[in-house]
């Protein structure tokens, strides 16, 4: 079912990034040479340093907005560019709109020239604060055009668009993925987001923050499990032609996440609780059946066993970078 042709040139868009670092470490292990393109706006050097000696890396610093021509013949590309946490995401709301949009136009004419598979991270943001539950691919979502989060979903249901037309008219296999909250090493430890947030907080002794009541619920996929789903669906032949959900469907409500990271660091960090966010959906898990039909793809780590293999990575790293001091 999935033919993944050997010695393919790959470009992954946002591979200096939490997903696209491990993607490209993926790609290579399977004898494919990788071309990361990244900005650096979230992502990191240090997620790729490893990779600088291997041969069949390359790394060109570009922002994704900015039409790019390829000097060699590339057979994929992956855009997982774009910021996904919301604080940063929020923090350039246009830029990250033009990301989407502009970015995923000019990546999708890249791979029309190219006559590459294409392959577009979407996000199970576009279902907003969703009134079904868990969420199928059919769902069309309950998003705010106007509020804070919008210039993240919006502009990825804009990108999902714009794979549809491009597949529709025949210009481009374009496969698009759904991704549900994902975790694992590489994560940035300030970049917002529950679980990094959790566990640096847990590790340092801090009060662990919970948003809200802390009993919205997200489902948590382990990060090698989503990339063994994004390989699959940029090889998966014939194209379904829809979209794809990728994530854990085991379901944690916030303060759930918060006892189980406090017990697993074994931090007697307390507890407090902050302003909800404005829009923060309420609940999310992923219906994984096409996954499992079209791909045979299912996730393989539970919460507990994901969260063994990323909270000895940040609490290594937190020893090599203590907070900064308080003048
Ligand atoms: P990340 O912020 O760690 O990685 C994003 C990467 O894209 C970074 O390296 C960043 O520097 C780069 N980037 C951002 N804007 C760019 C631009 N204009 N040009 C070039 N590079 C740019 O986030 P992540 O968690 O690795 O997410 C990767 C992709 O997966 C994103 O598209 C995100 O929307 C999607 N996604 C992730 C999750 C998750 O839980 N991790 C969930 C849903 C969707
Ligand atoms: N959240 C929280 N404390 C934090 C960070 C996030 O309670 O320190 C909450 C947030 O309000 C949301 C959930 O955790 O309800 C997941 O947040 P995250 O930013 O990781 O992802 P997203 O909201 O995009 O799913």
């Amino acid at each position: 079912m999935h033919i993944s042709k050997p010695n393919m040139t790959i470009l992954v868009a946002g591979g200096a990034g939490f997903v696209g670092s491990h993607l490209c470490d993926a790609l290579l292990a399977q004898g494919h040479r990788v071309i990361c393109v990244d900005n650096f706006q979230t992502g990191s050097i240090a997620n790729v340093q490893p990779l600088h000696n291997h041969p069949g890396f390359r790394l060109i610093e570009a922002d994704i907005c900015d039409p790019f021509v390829a000097d060699e013949p590339i057979d994929q590309v992956y855009n997982l560019a774009c910021p996904a946490s919301p604080p940063q995401y929020q923090a350039d709301p246009m830029h990250t709109m033009m990301t989407s949009v502009v970015g995923t136009g000019n990546l999708l004419r890249l791979a029309e020239r190219h006559g590459a598979g294409f392959l577009q991270a979407s996000t199970s943001e576009v279902y907003g604060d969703p009134e079904e539950h868990p969420q199928r691919e059919d769902y069309w979502g309950h998003v705010n055009c106007t509020g804070p989060r919008a210039c993240y979903d919006e502009g990825k249901r804009a990108a999902e668009t714009l794979c549809f037309d491009m597949l529709r008219a025949g210009r481009v296999d374009a496969r698009v993925v759904r991704i549900f909250n994902t975790y694992g090493p590489r994560m940035s430890p300030n970049d917002g987001r529950i679980v990094s947030n959790l566990i640096v907080q847990a590790v340092r002794g801090q009060p662990l923050t919970i948003y809200g009541s802390g009993e919205q619920t997200r489902s948590f996929c382990y990060v090698s499990d989503l990339v063994a789903g994004l390989i699959a669906l940029m090889n998966v032949d014939p194209n379904p032609g829809l979209p794809v959900n990728i994530g854990n469907p085991g379901e944690f409500t916030i303060s759930e996440l918060a006892e189980l990271v406090l017990e697993m660091t074994g931090s007697r960090s307390k507890i407090v609780h902050r302003p909800l966010p404005e829009d923060d959906p309420q609940r999310r898990r992923p219906d994984i059946e096409r996954a499992r039909q079209v791909l045979g793809w299912e996730p393989r780590l539970p919460l507990t066993e994901g969260l063994a293999l990323t909270i000895p990575w940040f609490a290594e790293r937190l020893r090599e970078t203590p907070p900064a001091r308080r003048g």
